[in-house]
């Protein structure tokens, strides 16, 4: 079987006075004139209960779109029960009839859902359209329709040497258990790939968003339900994490976790899985991409334009909330008066505030305790005699969670700032000598714990090449002449290591890889 070859999906531009804007502007209307009741999804039932959540838009943070149902250890318990018991009727369904669940699904999004899918992204994640569509419909579809071509490719590998009087084979089994995907806020495209991708490869899931993501990911549900996918494969549960880490990682058949999420919480969960491991029938597969202090080195050499652009999208675009966003700049003392003028040129004409307004590059951050904690970092640059804020440092949670733009200028590369993990639209620069440029890239390797993403600006070759380099375990994702952020699926696998995670490349056949367990099989005649 060949299945259909992947492109990536179109980005629509939703121009003023677009058919797609019409349709879009039609969703969020829709979408903000009621309140709905989100159930969890656990085998064929829809599952509601007592105790509820709000989710409401973190730029306006007053209106409530719906309400979800908060579970507890039971049905954790419920949900696992339910995925195995869909087990084997899923697992030995050909690939090829899973495949065309996947398929259809993206067809769903790239069609009929994708304004609501969009709408849900903007309200519930505080996303501009444009951050929606890249993520909720364009990154989405390419991670289904790339993972179903990976697969394909996997089944169809085969040992190349059976000698005469032998047939060697290999069977790429699913895991012996269940999976569980703990799925981010940030992007809509990561909650809907996690639980897919392993179950895409037979495997059966328990899946547990971040509360600020459940209104999406309700959508997302329903749409793999229409698309086909059959009760019990993937189950859907909003349970506080420590319940529901409780349950999971000590049932006997947890097969693996599929995790996006802060460094913190993975170290917890591999050492709770760590200590558990005599609990589980098999070893459990451990596949987390975490956090990021992702940095961009500007060279002497560099073009001012690129470079502005680079820094300004790379940091800010959807408020700085990327794995992948630019967080720590280093620039070269020549080139800085130009690139500061053209950074200060466009930020003073970014619009702030709610995502239903369009002409809002900037949005809120997703919530109170983000909030506040940036707030906090903000406060102690403006109080440090050392550090200069040249643009932003305004924030204000009065109707939702908005920060300005900020950027701190600091005379020490170890400042606090340089270093830790904001998660916002704060963006730390760092101004040095040509000279030290070797020393720099030291700096850049050793200040962080992270190495996700960074970019190298620049048109003098050798400091290309040098910076290639030297930086070579900094950064999983590494750019030249471009921003940090923004990988599309087919073209830039993403993920990193150290303390970013395990680098299984999200949208790769690596990532696939380890959600099956091949059994090699040897038949003499
Ligand atoms: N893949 C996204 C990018 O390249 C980042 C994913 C994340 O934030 O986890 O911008």
């Amino acid at each position: 079987f060949n299945v259909p070859a992947p492109v990536n999906e179109p980005i629509l531009g939703y121009a003023p006075g677009s058919k797609e804007r019409e349709l879009l502007m039609a969703a969020l209307a829709d979408a903000r004139s009621k309140q709905i009741e989100i159930p969890m999804y656990i085998g064929v039932e829809e599952v509601h209960t007592e105790v509820k959540g709000k989710v409401t838009p973190p730029h306006d943070h007053q209106h409530v779109l719906g309400k979800y149902s908060i579970g507890n250890k039971h049905h954790v318990k419920q949900a696992i029960d339910a995925a195995l018991a869909a087990k084997a009727d899923w697992e030995n369904l050909a690939w090829e009839h899973r495949a065309a669940i996947f398929l259809k699904a993206a067809d769903l999004i790239a069609g009929p859902y994708r304004y609501k899918l969009n709408a849900a992204t903007m309200l519930g994640q505080s996303k501009n359209a444009y951050q929606a569509e890249i993520d909720a419909a364009c990154e989405l579809i390419d991670f289904l329709r790339f993972n179903v071509s990976y697969m394909a490719e996997i089944y169809k590998q085969q040992p190349p040497v059976s000698p005469k009087g032998s047939w060697n084979r290999v069977e790429q089994r699913p895991l012996e258990g269940f999976v569980f995907a703990l799925t981010p806020f940030n992007f809509t495209a990561i909650a809907g790939n996690l639980p897919t991708s392993a179950a895409m490869m037979g495997n059966v899931v328990v899946w547990k968003p971040a509360d600020t993501q459940i209104y999406a990911a309700n959508v997302l549900m329903q749409i793999f339900r229409e698309a086909g996918l059959p009760d019990g494969v993937i189950n859907l549960v909003y349970v506080d994490g420590p319940e529901a880490g409780e349950v999971i990682f000590s049932h006997p058949d947890f097969a693996g976790i599929h995790f996006t999420g802060s460094t913190a919480v993975f170290q917890n969960i591999w050492k709770t899985i760590g200590n558990n491991i005599h609990k589980f029938k098999t070893y459990p597969r451990i596949v987390g991409e975490t956090g990021g202090k992702d940095f961009i080195l500007v060279h002497g050499s560099a073009e001012p334009e690129i470079s502005s652009t680079a820094i300004i999208r790379g940091a800010f675009e959807y408020q700085g909330q990327k794995c992948s966003a630019a967080s720590r700049v280093y620039i070269s003392k020549t080139v800085w008066p130009e690139i500061k003028e053209l950074m200060l040129r466009d930020l003073a004409t970014f619009k702030m505030g709610g995502t239903e307004d369009f002409s809002n590059f900037i949005n809120a951050v997703i919530d109170e305790k983000s909030f506040n904690k940036l707030a906090k970092y903000i406060d102690a640059a403006k109080e440090d005699k050392s550090v200069e804020i040249i643009a932003g440092g305004n924030y204000d949670k009065s109707k939702g969670y908005f920060i300005e733009p900020t950027v701190l200028v600091v005379k020490d590369p170890k400042y606090t700032t340089m270093c830790e993990e904001l998660f916002g639209p704060v963006l730390t620069i760092y101004v040095y000598e040509d000279k030290d440029f070797d020393k720099v890239l030291d700096i850049i390797d050793t200040t962080s714990i992270y190495a996700l993403t960074g970019a190298v600006i620049a048109q003098d070759r050798y400091a290309i090449e040098k910076a290639t380099q030297r930086l070579r375990n900094a950064a999983g994702n590494f750019y030249i002449n471009d921003k940090c952020t923004g990988a599309v699926v087919g073209q830039q696998p993403f993920g990193g290591a150290r303390g970013s995670g395990t680098n299984d490349k999200a949208g790769s056949m690596i990532n696939l890889l380890r959600w099956v367990s091949p059994r090699t099989i040897k038949e003499t005649f």
